[in-house]
């Protein structure tokens, strides 16, 4: 633990007294993107898009999980609000252009959503695992032959998933379909280092490289 004091007393020895002109322009809360991604550890989103303290609204759950608008009973989701009010605020208050759902490999919620036991024993994590079962019962149509065949299309499928889950909130889908909003799927290779992004018109998910235009 002392290590990240450590880091507290080196961002402000270092960090900020290098760049404290940067910083103090960042009065204002305007990201440009809202940022949403799995909890994991191994996910750093600014490291991910080279991107600096202000240009993204990051919002983390397990497994980059975005609840539909409406719930089975067509009434608006009242649950899971940390996820929807920090994605309404950024989209209606904060205005950003872009939206992107960062999915990733050795996904640990993609994993447990087929260890009936591990969930058992966790609650809470499994009931907000089952916003994952259209995406379960998606990856059941392909007959995957491997378990590990399973997790990895769980994986990509849960993106596409919430890309579609994004756009049953009305006030995405408007602002999408005016061209003021933009909305990416990417997912994210720890082992590799590569990113995807998947093409919302071809439904295929692409390595970003350069010259590839988005
Ligand atoms: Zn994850």
């Amino acid at each position: 633990m002392n290590e990240l004091f450590q880091g507290a007393i080196k961002f402000y020895e270092e960090d900020y007294n290098n760049e404290k002109a940067f910083f103090k322009s960042l009065q204002e809360n305007k990201p440009h993107t809202l940022f949403i991604t799995c909890v994991d550890s191994r996910i750093d989103p600014n490291r991910l898009t080279h991107s600096k303290p202000g240009e993204l609204y990051v919002v983390r759950n397990i497994g980059n999980l975005i609840p539909p608008f409406k719930d089975e009973n067509d009434e608006m989701m009242e649950g899971y609000l940390a996820t929807t009010s920090s994605i309404e605020y950024s989209i209606c208050k904060l205005k950003v252009k872009n939206i992107i759902v960062c999915g990733h490999s050795n996904c640990g919620a993609c994993a447990a959503v087929y260890n009936h036991d591990m969930l058992n024993e966790m609650p809470y994590v499994k009931k907000w695992l089952e916003l994952l079962n259209p995406t379960i019962a998606k990856v059941e149509t392909m007959r995957p032959e491997s378990e590990h065949k399973r997790i990895w299309l769980t994986e990509l499928q849960n993106i596409q998933q919430q890309l579609y889950n994004l756009l049953s909130y009305p006030f995405v889908e408007e602002r999408f379909n005016r061209g003021e909003l933009q909305i990416y799927g990417w997912y994210y290779n720890i082992m590799n280092g590569q990113i995807l992004n998947y093409n919302l018109i071809t439904r295929e998910f692409k390595p970003i490289v350069r010259d590839n235009t988005h």
